[in-house]
């Protein structure tokens, strides 16, 4: 038998309190050594000129095998969807199939450039080809742009295009329509395309309220900008009656698509009355995202918007594809060249890797995923709207905050039980919201003991409220002055 109080506690090692590489620096440390010249030396400053630089500043000076630990700590430190479930609502933190990353190494592919000629590029055009028609296949649309880089650039892009359509009828309208469930993206791209932005109440079911929209609807509207499903996960089951009122007074229904995990294979917006809307390709069409890495937000539109999209645009000529750039009604470009080339071939290999029986099944495994984690939470969690869930839920911190447990509290204290936090406060309709997206990725087993979590933190919350308060406990950092971070961050180290 070990007598416990014998054992010696230890130090923590430095793999579990990694400074930073400018505080390892000693004066003269290098990672390399070259052999001895055989040529003869040639001055630096003779050689370069002025452009030579005196003071190369605060370098650190360090060994190889320090750098390689530093960097390989520090990788440790995150957490990612290759670790373990990654709940955030909204985002859908899905797995990224390697099959893609694969694909976009290819040789000719990731090494084409592009200025290249468009005769030695017709495998890049064709890569933009199939997939602007796959896309479109999917959203029941007729045109695409895959220039937009990111989601938010997608609905600027769009409402550009409205407003492009609009002007080009006579008068771009003043007003854009957004219900108070909608993307806090929606109300930012709105006012920077020059609109003024009027609320729209939703009703108890989570869905836009008709008789509000049949009252504010006029011809000072240009349109409304939908997310759908909106961000509590709730399929609006009116959109083709919302179609309806807004094109009887000329304006236009733009679909925030970046939930369209929850719609692909099922049901297409073009076929709903959706005349213009963007998709995630790093969200539903499982390309990495985060981090500020490149992402792809496609526009898709009906007929009459096509004549405004961005241009180049892939077209057929002689029996070659090649980049057409006159197009006088365009809006022009809205990216660098043709968009994130990387991201179009990720979402092309894992469209065709699945096919469109495996894109459907991907959708209702998303679906079904949420709402296992709806049903089993129930009760012990508040749900605000009854509305059937799509690809996401959300509950509210009600039960546990009179206990004086809010949302990011439970979040904290999720983070000792190895996941990684849910979306904490948003949607803004939902007070203290816990919004929870599964997505198709994850297994029985894995939700199993993601809702055993979160019912072990909802009794710790009736029975020890404390021991949340100060979640979490099993992580380097614990609480930290979120305030303080956002207001006066620090971002450079100074000796
Ligand atoms: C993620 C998201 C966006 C914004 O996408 P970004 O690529 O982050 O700009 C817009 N609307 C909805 C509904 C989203 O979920």
């Amino acid at each position: 038998m070990t007598d416990n109080s014998k054992i010696k506690k230890v130090s923590t090692h430095i793999s579990q309190n990694e400074g930073l590489i400018f505080e390892k620096s000693s004066p003269g440390k290098k990672a390399y050594r070259l052999a001895p010249l055989d040529v003869p030396e040639v001055d630096e400053k003779q050689a370069l000129g002025k452009i030579a630089r005196e003071n190369l500043g605060n370098l650190p000076e360090v060994s190889e095998i320090e750098i390689i630990r530093h960097f390989t700590r520090l990788s440790t430190w995150n957490y990612a969807v290759d670790h373990g479930m990654y709940p955030l609502g909204s985002c859908t933190m899905k797995y990224n199939a390697r099959v893609n990353e694969v694909v976009s190494r290819l040789d000719g592919l990731a090494g084409a450039h592009p200025y290249q000629p468009e005769q030695i590029s017709q495998g890049s055009l064709q890569v933009l080809k199939t997939l602007s028609e796959q896309l479109v296949e999917i959203c029941g649309m007729d045109a695409i742009t895959l220039q937009p880089a990111a989601g938010a650039h997608g609905e600027l892009t769009g409402i550009l295009l409205m407003r492009a359509y609009l002007e080009s009828k006579g008068n771009p309208r003043k007003k854009v329509l957004i219900p108070d469930s909608a993307h806090g993206t929606n109300p930012a791209t709105a006012a920077m395309a020059g609109y003024e932005v009027e609320n729209l109440k939703s009703n108890a079911a989570g869905m836009v309220d008709l008789p509000s929209l049949e009252a504010q609807m006029n011809e000072d509207v240009a349109g409304l900008m939908l997310t759908n499903p909106s961000t509590i996960g709730v399929f609006e089951q009116q959109i083709g009656k919302i179609a309806e009122i807004l094109h009887s007074k000329g304006g236009l229904l733009y679909m925030d698509g970046a939930n369209m995990n929850a719609l692909v294979g099922k049901a297409r917006p073009g076929d709903f009355g959706v005349d213009v809307m963007h998709l995630n390709l790093h969200k539903t069409f499982s390309t990495p995202h985060g981090g500020g890495g490149p992402g792809s937000g496609p526009v898709a539109v009906k007929k009459i918007l096509e004549p405004f999209l961005p241009t180049p645009v892939v077209v057929e000529k002689n029996g070659k594809l090649a980049l057409e750039y006159n197009r006088p009604r365009s809006i022009g470009r809205v990216r660098m060249f043709y968009g994130n080339f990387g991201m179009h071939i990720r979402a092309l290999a894992y469209i065709m890797a699945n096919g469109p029986d495996g894109l459907r099944l991907t959708t209702e495994d998303a679906v079904l995923n949420a709402n296992y984690i709806r049903k089993k939470l129930e009760g012990v969690f508040d749900l605000p709207y009854s509305t059937p869930s799509m690809h996401e839920v959300v509950f509210s911190d009600k039960l546990q905050a009179k206990n004086g447990i809010k949302t990011g509290d439970i979040a904290k204290r999720l983070i000792d039980y190895g996941f990684h936090p849910y979306t904490v406060s948003f949607p803004m309709i939902v007070h203290g919201a816990l919004m929870i997206e599964p997505t198709e990725s994850e297994s029985k087993e894995e939700l199993d003991q993601f809702i055993e979590a979160m019912k072990a933190v909802a009794e710790e919350a009736e029975t020890n409220p404390e021991l949340i308060k100060n979640a979490p406990y099993n992580t380097r950092v614990s609480r930290m002055d979120e305030t303080g971070a956002a207001r006066k961050p620090i971002l450079r180290w100074k000796p």
